[in-house]
């Protein structure tokens, strides 16, 4: 069984979404009841890959909401408890979803592996960034081309390039999409000098320089939501893949020549009957979901039980070349622009 382990887009959605689920105790509750609500297994799933193969998942809701980042103790014990409760339901292989692998990174949850009399088995889960980094390059090597981009010559910016995510989107756009020039943006100077060692090239650029040079711009860094965008100094057409947590890129820049796509999310080849992706506002939310999401499912279709995305800058190109594929096998896409905006470019 593989599990997913998520949360609201905000204490509002988090409360229609319990009173549409008939926990009325917990919808009434300000956000101190919240805080101490438990996670809640909302819902089980089946799904058929074209393959054949059959998998039953479940999702497990931990019941934390952005509105409690500020609250250190309180988003720790959210996400320890879900994932207590996920292996407790005997659950093989569970992605941390949404701000729960950022919350379990940042605030080193590692040294948390007892929660009351459980012992977490950390092979049971995983962050689900090998998957996002593979999808997110196809999204670029899919997407660019629609827009009349040569990615042979373009200049591609990853902004948060030393990251977990971001540094194998660098490793792989360089190593096999061939990209013209990869623009490395992130915050700390050691870290980017690291990488453009370890691939041999790269320019290191701030945001600010880096934008106005960007054909293609991949976003795999929170950013803070006070961010600016000057949409006139950026070329055009200039892609933007908004991989980040939350997807907001498209309500600062979009339009006039500025194709936003939402990175890193994948679509399924046919309805799964679940109503849990309604809560992280997909498109079609039937079939819509986070590649990190699909990535337990992938591991579970395969019977690879192990934390196959875990820790930091440990994806390796094997590792991503084997979730690509078992993507396409079990029927998989990637989100891509739609029609219009392409005819519009
Ligand atoms: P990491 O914490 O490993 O990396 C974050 C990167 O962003 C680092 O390179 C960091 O470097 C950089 N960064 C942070 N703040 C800034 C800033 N203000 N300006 C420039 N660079 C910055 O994160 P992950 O790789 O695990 O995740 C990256 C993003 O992807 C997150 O927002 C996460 O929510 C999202 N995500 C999306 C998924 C999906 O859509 N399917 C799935 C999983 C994650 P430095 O600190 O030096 O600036």
């Amino acid at each position: 069984m593989f599990g997913l382990i998520g949360h609201s887009t905000s204490f509002d959605a988090a409360r229609r979404k319990a009173m549409e689920l008939g926990f009325d105790h917990i919808a009434d509750g300000d956000l101190d009841v919240w805080c101490s609500a438990p996670p809640q297994l909302v819902e089980h799933v089946e799904i058929s890959s074209p393959t054949g193969t059959t998998i039953k998942g479940a999702y497990i809701d931990s019941c934390f909401v952005p509105e409690m980042l500020s609250r250190f103790k309180t988003a720790r014990r959210k996400v320890l408890n879900a994932m207590e409760l996920a292996q407790k339901k005997g659950i093989n292989i569970t992605a941390l979803g949404g701000f729960t692998s950022i919350i379990f990174e940042n605030f080193n949850l590692l040294q948390h592996q007892t929660v009351r009399s459980t012992t977490l088995e950390w092979q049971r889960f995983t962050t689900g960034n090998t998957h996002t980094a593979w999808v997110i390059c196809r999204q670029v090597e899919n997407n660019a081309p629609t827009l009349g981009i040569d990615l042979k010559t373009a200049k591609v910016a990853v902004v948060g390039a030393t990251g977990d995510i971001g540094s194998a989107v660098c490793r792989w756009l360089s190593a096999r999409t061939g990209v013209g020039e990869l623009l490395l943006v992130a915050r700390q100077q050691q870290p980017l000098l690291d990488l453009q060692a370890q691939i041999g090239g790269g320019r290191i650029l701030t945001l600010d320089e880096a934008l106005p040079e960007a054909d293609v711009v991949v976003w795999v860094a929170s950013m803070p939501r006070t961010l600016e965008i000057d949409q006139a100094s950026l070329r055009k057409p200039c892609l933007m893949i908004d991989g980040g947590y939350p997807k907001n890129l498209d309500t600062k820049v979009a339009g006039g020549g500025i194709h936003v796509l939402k990175g890193g999310i994948v679509e399924f080849c046919k309805d799964i009957g679940w109503t849990m992706m309604q809560i992280a506002e997909m498109e079609k939310p039937q079939r819509q979901m986070f590649a990190c999401f699909a990535e337990a499912m992938l591991l579970e279709f395969e019977r690879c039980h192990t934390n196959f995305s875990w820790g930091r800058n440990n994806i390796t190109l094997e590792k991503m070349d084997f979730i690509g594929a078992a993507s396409v096998r079990h029927g998989f896409s990637t989100l891509n622009l739609n029609p219009s905006a392409q005819a519009a470019a």
